[in-house]
């Protein structure tokens, strides 16, 4: 499990990290209060998902542990529930209250014996882990473990947030497996959620680790794609999530199917709700299935407008 170990005494720090090393934590280390808020905050351009097991020094330079704690609990902060141990100097009554009110779960008073310390963090580890479990389960397909309708708009809000602040764009793709009734039909539905789950593992190997991948609806996929707009070509990404699908036939025990998709694609603009431009990328997906089906199609940037406007 990974840990933030904020603390600006270096004799401390080294002494504490090691401790947490030992004990199998990742730690990230910060020196300053501002160093472990920046951790926290869900960087711009980077994609990894900040610690959700904290250890706060309460006294700090720049911010102290317990602004932290208070920015944390602002119930305006997206992202994961974050669990603060906070290191205290003294143990007097005022500042252990102060301390629990700015959003602390627990907290330690310096010096603490190893133990206490690794017992109350096996506590804080306890209760994230069953956070991370329950958010799997809010936010994934059980059958294909693909992102779920509420885990890629979620993923597709904050992409657009991301995207408004920095210089990236958001391109969806809505992905629709062809004639997939016709395998239904032939090989029966539990051969058909054999497919889907093959679907999604082929969408994941054909895009970026930190692309979305979101089932929609039934045989229905939604990509989210994020990047300054000179990272992709979103007509390529298209055609190879065309070609990862159709290129081999899907095996199951002794059967095998050809399985195509119809792919519609849409390039964010600026300042494009999330609905307009799903909208968009379903009137290209239109196109490609009215087309012919197992082809990718560019929204016209009309669509976008056009979906503004409805
Ligand atoms: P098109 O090329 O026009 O998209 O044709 P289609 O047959 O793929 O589209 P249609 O919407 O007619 O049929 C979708 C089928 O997907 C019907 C539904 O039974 C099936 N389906 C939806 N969810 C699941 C699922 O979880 N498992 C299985 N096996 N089938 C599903
Ligand atoms: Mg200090
Ligand atoms: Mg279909
Ligand atoms: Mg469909």
């Amino acid at each position: 499990m990974r840990i933030l170990l904020a603390e600006d005494d270096p004799t401390t720090r080294r002494n504490v990290a090691s401790l947490l090393v030992k004990w199998g934590y990742q730690v990230t280390l910060a020196v300053n209060g501002t160093e472990a808020w920046s951790v926290l905050s869900p960087g711009l351009g980077t994609h990894e998902e900040p610690p959700t097991l904290a250890l706060l020094d309460w006294k700090m330079p720049g911010l102290e542990g317990v602004e932290i704690c208070r920015r944390l609990r602002s119930p305006d902060r997206p992202g994961p529930y974050v669990y603060v141990l906070l290191l205290t100097g003294n143990d007097n009554k005022r500042d252990v209250l102060t301390g629990l009110d700015s959003g602390a779960d627990d907290y330690l008073t310096k010096p603490f014996e190893p133990e206490e310390l690794q017992l109350r963090l096996r506590t804080g580890a306890r209760i994230v882990e069953r956070e991370e479990m329950l958010r799997h389960l809010a936010t994934r397909d059980p059958l294909t473990q693909a992102l779920n309708r509420r885990g890629i708009f979620d993923l597709l809000e904050r992409e657009r947030l991301r995207a408004q602040r920095s210089a990236a764009e958001v391109t969806v793709m809505l992905v629709d497996i062809d004639h997939f009734k016709r395998i239904n039909d032939g090989f029966g539905h539990a051969f058909g959620d054999a497919v889907l789950t093959e679907v999604v593992r082929r969408l994941a190997d054909a895009v970026r680790p930190y692309d979305g991948v979101g089932r929609y609806g039934g045989e229905e996929f939604l990509l989210v794609l994020t990047g300054p707009p000179t990272a992709f070509d979103p007509a390529a990404v298209g055609e190879r999530v065309r070609a990862a699908i159709a290129a081999t036939p899907v095996r199951i025990g002794d059967a095998q199917v050809t399985v195509t998709v119809s792919v519609g694609v849409a390039r964010g603009e600026a300042g494009q709700s999330g609905d307009s431009l799903i909208h968009a990328a379903d009137l290209a997906l239109y196109g490609a299935k009215s087309g012919g089906r197992n082809r990718v199609r560019l929204a016209q940037a009309t669509d976008g407008a056009a979906a503004l406007a409805s």
